[in-house]
Parts: C-alpha cells; sequence; structure tokens
C-alpha cells in the first residue's frame, strides 16, 4: 500500500531515484537546429513564461466562462482558448463545443468522453474529425455524426493529415478509456489559426514543432519509451493535469486490476483473503464468509441458492480492464444491459466481446453503474436474481480514496515524491470493505484510477524532454494555475540536474 511513507523518504537521494536508463541518451535528441535557440525565443514563448501567460490564461478563461452567452455579432459561438488549437498549425484537439474555429481545418478527438466530445453530434459539419478506431465507432454509434466527417487513423504509425500544411500524427495508446489516444504531433507552424489574440512568431518559419497533446491518459514508461517520443524534443506538451497535485496518491493500476480479481477468486472459492485489519473486523467477516461457498466450477443446478454475484460499478466507457481481469479469475461471463453491450462492443477487442452474455444467470460479473453500487441500490438488484445469487461482492472503483492524515507534507521533494511512488504496492488484502456492507452486500471501494497520479505525472514529466507543458485540466482558476505551474517549474528545474533520463520503473506498464 503507498499511503504514506514519510519516515523513509528523506533519505532518498535525487540519482537514486531518477536513474538513468540507457534507452535514452543525447544522441537521440532532435538535431540541435530543430530546437529552439534562447536567442529566437519566440513572442509565445516569452508570454507563455511571463505576466503575458496569466492574460493568456484569463482570456481562456473568460472564454470558457459558465455564465458566457455568445451573441449573434461574435457569429453565436463560443470563441477556443488558446490550449484547443495548436500553435501555428491549423489544429483543434476536444475542442467541439467551439463549432467552426477559425483557420482550423482537422479536429482531433482524443477519446469518446463527453467532457472531450462535448456539442459534437449528428449536425456536425465544422470539418474532418481524427480519432482512433474505437473512438471512431463510438462517436457513430452513440453521438450519430455523420460518417462522412469521421476519419480513424491507425495506432503507432506516422500519418499526414490532409490540410494541415504536412503535419505528421501519431496515434499513442493513452491507458484511460477504449480507445484514448495521445497525439504526437510534428510540423512547421504555418497559420495563425483559432480565436487566441496571442500569435507565434514561428509561422512562416522553417523549424520543426512537435506538440504531444495527452488527452487523458494515465502515465507509464511505455509513454516515453514510445518510439514516436523518445529521445525527441517536444515543444508543448499539453497535460492531463487532473491530479497533479502531491494529495493524490494512489496505486499502481496494475497492482489493482489484479487485486480485485484475487479478492473476488478468492471471496468466490471461501478461501481467507488475508489479515485481519487494525481491529481485526475482517477475519470476523471472513469467517462467516468462508462459510458455505459455491465454487465457480460448481454447476448451478446443485448449489442453486449458494452463488456469489460480483457487481463492478462502471461508467459508460472506462474500467473494462479491471472487468476483464475479474471475469477472467471466476472463469465467467460479464453480463450488462443492451446499451451498456452495444457500447463494449464498439471497442475492437475479441477476448471482451468473447466474455459477453446476454443472461444474467450465465454471467457471474455483472456491470451496473457506478451510482449502484450502494447497499440500498444493490439489495434489490440482487433479489431479482434470487433462487441464483444469495449474496453480492460489490467493486466500486472510483479515482481517488483515499484521504492523506493532516500534517502530512504538502510540497514534498521530487525525489521523496519518486522514491515513496516506487515503493507503493498493493495486493486484495489492501481492499477494505466499505461502510455499510454487510454478510450478504459486500462492497469494496477500489482506488482505481484512468487518470495519472501525481507521481505518475512526475515520472512522466522527467522523463522526456519538453520545452513546455500546458495544463489542460483545472485550469479555471488562477489559483489552481499558479499551484500547477510551480510544480511544472520545480520539474523543469529538476530536469536541468538530471538530463536526458527516464525515471527507473518497476515494469514496463507502470513505474
Ligand atoms: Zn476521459
Amino acid at each position: 500500500m503507498c499511503i504514506d511513507q514519510t519516515a523513509s523518504s528523506s533519505s532518498a537521494g535525487v540519482n537514486s531515484t531518477t536513474s538513468v536508463s540507457s534507452t535514452v541518451t543525447r544522441e537521440q535528441h532532435a538535431s540541435k537546429e530543430e530546437q529552439p535557440e534562447q536567442s529566437e525565443e519566440s513572442l509565445y514563448s516569452v508570454l507563455m513564461t511571463s505576466h503575458k501567460e496569466n492574460e493568456a490564461w484569463k482570456e481562456a478563461a473568460a472564454m470558457e466562462d459558465r455564465n458566457f452567452r455568445p451573441t449573434r455579432a461574435e457569429g453565436s459561438r463560443r470563441k477556443a482558448p488558446f490550449y484547443k488549437v495548436l500553435q501555428g498549425m491549423p489544429i483543434a484537439v476536444d475542442a467541439f463545443r467551439y463549432g467552426t474555429i477559425p483557420g482550423v481545418t482537422a479536429y482531433f478527438l482524443t477519446h469518446a468522453h463527453s467532457d472531450h466530445y462535448t456539442n459534437l453530434a449528428s449536425n456536425w459539419k465544422s470539418g474532418p474529425i481524427y480519432c482512433s478506431e474505437d473512438t471512431a465507432n463510438l462517436v457513430l454509434h452513440m453521438l450519430a455524426v455523420d460518417p462522412k466527417w469521421v476519419h480513424p487513423l491507425p495506432m503507432d504509425v506516422p500519418t499526414t493529415i490532409p490540410d494541415t500544411g504536412g503535419v505528421v500524427v501519431t496515434l499513442i495508446e493513452a491507458n484511460h478509456c477504449p480507445g484514448s489516444c495521445l497525439f504526437f504531433f510534428e510540423g512547421q507552424q504555418t497559420v495563425h489559426a483559432g480565436d487566441s489574440s496571442f500569435k507565434s512568431t514561428f509561422v512562416g518559419s522553417s523549424k520543426t514543432f512537435r506538440y504531444l497533446h495527452c488527452g487523458d491518459f494515465r502515465a507509464s514508461p511505455r509513454h516515453v519509451l514510445h518510439p514516436a517520443v523518445k529521445g525527441k524534443y517536444i515543444d508543448h506538451v499539453y497535460l492531463d493535469t487532473t491530479y497533479l497535485d502531491p494529495k493524490y496518491t494512489f496505486p499502481p493500476q496494475p497492482l489493482v486490476i489484479s487485486a480485485c480479481a484475487e479478492l473476488a477468486r478468492r471471496i468466490v472459492a471461501g478461501e481467507a483473503i488475508g489479515p485481519a485489519d487494525c481491529n481485526g473486523k475482517r477475519m470476523l467477516t471472513m469467517d462467516a464468509w468462508v462459510t458455505a461457498q459455491s465454487r465457480p466450477e460448481v454447476k448451478k443446478e446443485e448449489q442453486p441458492s449458494q452463488r456469489i454475484l460480483v457487481v463492478i460499478g462502471t461508467y459508460s466507457i472506462g474500467k473494462e480492464r479491471i472487468v476483464k481481469a475479474v471475469a477472467q479469475a471466476l472463469k465467467t461471463k460479464i453480463y450488462c444491459d443492451a446499451r451498456k453491450a452495444a457500447i463494449l462492443r464498439c471497442q475492437t477487442d475479441p477476448e471482451l466481446h468473447s466474455l459477453l452474455t446476454s443472461d444474467p444467470i450465465e454471467g457471474g460479473v455483472h456491470l451496473l453503474p457506478l451510482g449502484m453500487i450502494t447497499s440500498d441500490k444493490i439489495k434489490p438488484y440482487v433479489e431479482r436474481f434470487k433462487g441464483t445469487y444469495s449474496r453480492a461482492v460489490a467493486f466500486r472503483p472510483t479515482g481517488w480514496t483515499y484521504t492523506p492524515p493532516s500534517g502530512s507534507e504538502q510540497s514534498p521533494p521530487i525525489a521523496s515524491i519518486i522514491s515513496r511512488g516506487q515503493a507503493c504496492s498493493f495486493s486484495h488484502a489492501d481492499l477494505k470493505p466499505m461502510q455499510k456492507s454487510s454478510y450478504t452486500i459486500q462492497m469494496f471501494g477500489v482506488p482505481y484510477s484512468e487518470h495519472s497520479s501525481f507521481f505518475e505525472l512526475t515520472c512522466f514529466a522527467m522523463s522526456c524532454d519538453w520545452g513546455k507543458m500546458i495544463a489542460t485540466v483545472n485550469v479555471g482558476s488562477e489559483n489552481s494555475r499558479a499551484k500547477m505551474a510551480k510544480w511544472v517549474a520545480r520539474w523543469e528545474a529538476e530536469k536541468k540536474r538530471n538530463k536526458d533520463s527516464v525515471v527507473k520503473y518497476r515494469e514496463i506498464d507502470y513505474w
């Protein structure tokens, strides 16, 4: 568990925690000519690093104002803040709520979550939409966008986008929801597109720019080791800053997934699930549980009233990995309603498709909306299957379930953040029953996130070569922007001391 190891953290030095990986060397970096020279700092760069940066953000905040009502004179559309349009390129990312953005000829969508496709609907006609194949399937299915606008792109293959002045894009798996990707753009600045009053002086120059748009992502070593990214200087990183605050500490996703699968397997098999917690509750609970369990391979005819139903709360898209792992561990199928099943079938995942069933009795794992994972809602749900399931185990995966103890460090050194994160483990024994759990309805909160933890954002930032980090989440308030800017500045300073390193990782899938 990675909750707090303040006592052990302070001794770790920078060099021991951000050890240099042999995979990234200075030679692999972009040629010197392509890197920004101090002397040719663009007006844009200057403004982004001075008081004008705040003005650009203020302009953006005004554009995003909740109470803003566009007038007819303004073209009846909300203006796009600067961070929605790539500097000097006719490309907008996750910017559908702004309608037809001046100068933009290519609209990119990172993934099919509603806050990223706001306003995208069947009446879309502002220009071509580029996204992954799974995201294309989802927007066609859910939003009925005219297929003539939707252009799925292959993953990992650099692809030139028409009408953009030769910009090449590579899609990289984001480790967020199905279909989600990072966009790595490479090209020259050819146009002043967008609504921002701040203009780049590099438009028309021969300099190559690289932008990495992270959409929503859970950062892993795979991202920084991807051939499109590895060893390249990235001018701008558009960062998913959902959890850019050291209080957001949660365990690596693969460990949480296997913990859920193992806990479900043990409960259904009637095995002990772990040591008692400090007040001994777990053992008491388990003593009761271990009686009269049915094993998954036991035919339901033999013990019809003893089967345990496993329920997992999900959103419309996301958390599928946890669902698959639990179903596979229990050697059972997944049941959900037809609407959810249709969404799952948009994903090109034959393994997932083969696990789906429309029979709630055949499926030992049921998917319900996250809001259904409360004792008073699950009870009547399980009662619908009386005679088949006698009780239920429910998982409630939510982004962040940990509250730091008061007095814990607000601003730990980068080295401590990294060493603590690397020491973080998680097993089935760390999953604790939620309040209001009972013998018949046992609920577990799961610290499962499809966004990067603060530790992972730090590792990511320390492991690639970037000029500017542009926050894309929690940018509405000056206070929140200032807090995030402080961390970006600290990453930058730390990187200057530790050039060209990839933070040492435990597995390719997590730091
Ligand atoms: Zn998302």
